[in-house]
């Protein structure tokens, strides 16, 4: 046997992910799971039946086209021109994605030559910095920092560099909670015209934008040919395992992602793809409702944490809050995360994993507000004992 490692260079260093590990403790622990980014309560019931009905019916139980059925494609484009005043084509300007993450691999791997640089916001969600590598990418990253977590417009214009070929932005921000304004999404959308980068947008939490507004990148002037932009019904619909994302973008851009992908997956989750396109067509209050909803839950874990004593990043969107654990003592946010279930019954994720500058994140950790009050309340209590007791 060879030894050389298994495990190819490119994924050296993404080891198992921290979601993964904190899941994993919150089970053997029982604490609260605060960590991973999923709701504790399913999405809409009569989302989750047209899904039953959809298997039972034989809708997409065969593999479905490979750019997604037509029915969720048509709901997407829908959907982008209801909330946005968007237009795309559903048949060769929508793609259907094993849920965002791979709308992110097919599109790092479509687009990228290796060595061509990407130049993203950190801290970023890990899929992009193992995305990036598997391309032969190489990440450029730029730093946004505590209290609000701006974009550094000019750090940004100087970190482009002849071989930028790429920005791969989020908004709104996981795990800030940073929403973008108008007004430095178009200093970005400048930057890329001027530059001539493409631009890849996550926006799986376009409808969590608690205060400001979530503005697409693809509706700036000069960026609706540069840009591929993806979300997912994970998070607006609350059904996280059935991994249903989709791509918008230009015929070429979505051309480009859909050969990549179509060697990733091919196709995925045929009869949930007809569930979600009846879960994009739900009226404005099914949108307004859930936004409400997690600002309530904002609101409710962010006071538990500040009466605890961390210091509370408030976020502007996502269903995730940045705190600083130094008020408390602690030196080290992976060892806070690593204890807390032991010490106060929960658990919460480091954000210094998503930052290639460790020390800018060093003591920050995350928690997910996405659960049930009493849930929130049992943890708040929980935190404030342990801490503030
Ligand atoms: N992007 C961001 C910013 C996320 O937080 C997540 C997490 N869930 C994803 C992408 C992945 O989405 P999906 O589950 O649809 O693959
Ligand atoms: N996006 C979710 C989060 O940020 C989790 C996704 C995952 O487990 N990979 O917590």
């Amino acid at each position: 046997m060879s030894r050389r490692p298994l495990l190819n260079r490119r994924l050296d260093g993404h080891g198992t992910t921290i979601f993964a590990e904190m899941s994993a403790l919150a089970l053997t622990t029982g604490a609260i799971n605060l960590g991973q980014g999923f709701p504790d309560t399913d999405g809409p019931e009569e989302i989750r039946e047209a899904a039953v009905r959809a298997l039972r019916e034989g809708k997409g139980n065969q593999y479905p086209p490979g750019p997604g059925v037509p029915e969720l494609r048509t709901a997407v484009a829908e959907h982008q021109r209801r909330f946005y005043g968007l237009t795309f084509d559903p048949d060769t300007e929508v793609l259907v994605t094993a849920g965002a993450t791979e709308g992110i691999a097919a599109s790092m791997l479509a687009l990228l030559e290796p060595g061509d640089e990407v130049i993203a916001f950190e801290p970023f969600y890990d899929s992009y910095a193992a995305s990036i590598a598997l391309a032969g990418g190489v990440r450029v990253p730029l730093t946004l920092r505590a209290p609000d977590f701006r974009p550094d417009l000019d750090a940004l214009r100087d970190a482009i560099t002849p071989r930028t070929r790429l920005l791969l932005l989020n908004s709104p921000h996981n795990p800030t909670g940073m929403v973008p304004t108008r007004e430095e999404l178009t200093a970005i959308a400048h930057l890329a015209v001027e530059h001539d980068l493409l631009v890849v947008t996550d926006e799986v939490y376009e409808h969590l934008a608690f205060d400001g507004e979530h503005v697409p990148l693809v509706s700036l002037p000069g960026m609706r040919e540069r840009t591929v932009s993806l979300s997912s019904a994970g998070k607006t619909f609350s059904y996280t395992g059935w991994k249903i994302g989709w791509v918008t973008g230009s015929a070429a851009l979505v051309a480009a992602v859909r050969t990549a992908k179509q060697y990733l997956t091919f196709v995925s989750g045929g009869p949930l793809q007809y569930a979600v396109a009846e879960a994009l067509r739900l009226p404005d209050a099914f949108f307004t409702g859930f936004r409400e909803d997690l600002r309530a839950k904002r609101d409710l874990l962010t006071a538990g944490l500040t009466a605890a004593g961390f210091e509370v990043y408030r976020p502007q969107g996502t269903y995730f809050v940045t705190t600083d654990v130094a008020p408390l003592g602690a030196k080290d946010g992976i060892a806070f995360c690593r204890a807390l279930p032991a010490r106060a019954g929960v658990v919460a994720v480091p954000n210094a994993v998503f930052y290639d500058d460790r020390e800018a994140g060093r003591t920050q950790v995350r928690f997910a507000f996405c659960k049930r009050p009493d849930v929130l309340t049992e943890a708040a209590g929980r935190l404030r004992a342990a801490f503030a007791g």
